[in-house]
């Protein structure tokens, strides 16, 4: 399903603005407008990798905030199809227009509130949950929808989330890890590490 505003580009010769992307995920922060909620490039490379696109797949984002683990999913193969869920309707705009500006504008939104707004969306092979997953309906929905051999991954900083994650891993299997990001920073003439809130991620296939 390839968008034919991809396949014009080719085409276009770059002007002097023109953004050109890296082609591995993890891209940096700022080539995505946000708002401060948007998953951290190395959280979302390692996100990207336990999602594992192949090609012609659907993803579900999950509260999309910016949209960036979508819009890295679709750039990854000109096959893949996604669809970004988010409740709030600035954010759910904002996706629509980093979606444009990274060139795949194909991405979905959809804006509405898990788990009521999953329903009579496509089947997924695979599913993010980046927000919302505190609800343990959202959670639910997600394993119910995803396809047979499908994989779902969801991120957790709080600790209500990180326990229904805890609780699904002792159920269902999968993999469980605890991901620390630290940055130097400067203290005052000086640098020390930064660290970031640690996320739990549940790795999971159907
Ligand atoms: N992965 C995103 C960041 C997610 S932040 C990125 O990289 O940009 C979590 C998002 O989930 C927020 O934007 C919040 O509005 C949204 N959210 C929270 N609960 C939700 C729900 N029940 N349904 C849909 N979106 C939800």
């Amino acid at each position: 399903n390839i968008n034919p505003l991809n396949v014009l580009a080719i085409d276009v010769e770059p002007g002097p603005d023109a953004r050109v992307l890296p082609l591995t995920v993890g891209l940096a922060d700022h080539l995505f407008d946000h708002d401060g909620q948007i998953t951290k490039r190395e959280i979302r490379a390692i996100t990207l990798s336990a999602l594992a696109p192949r090609r012609g797949e659907l993803l579900w984002d999950i509260g999309a905030g910016s949209g960036s683990i979508g819009i890295e999913w679709m750039l990854s193969h000109p096959s893949l199809r996604a669809i970004a869920i988010e409740a709030d309707p600035i954010r759910a705009a904002r996706i629509g227009r980093n979606a444009a500006a990274c060139g795949v504008p194909g991405l979905v939104v959809v804006e509405g509130s898990a788990p009521k707004a999953l329903a009579r969306l496509d089947t997924p092979d695979a599913i993010f949950i980046g927000g919302g997953g505190s609800d343990a309906g959202v959670l639910n929905a997600a394993i119910k929808a995803l396809r047979a051999g499908g994989r779902l991954v969801a991120n957790a900083v709080t600790l209500e989330m990180e326990t229904l994650l805890l609780a699904r891993h002792v159920s269902l299997g999968g993999d469980l890890t605890r991901i620390n990001i630290s940055r130097a920073s400067p203290v005052g003439s000086m640098q020390a590490w930064r660290p970031a809130m640690p996320v739990t991620q549940w790795s999971w296939v159907k």
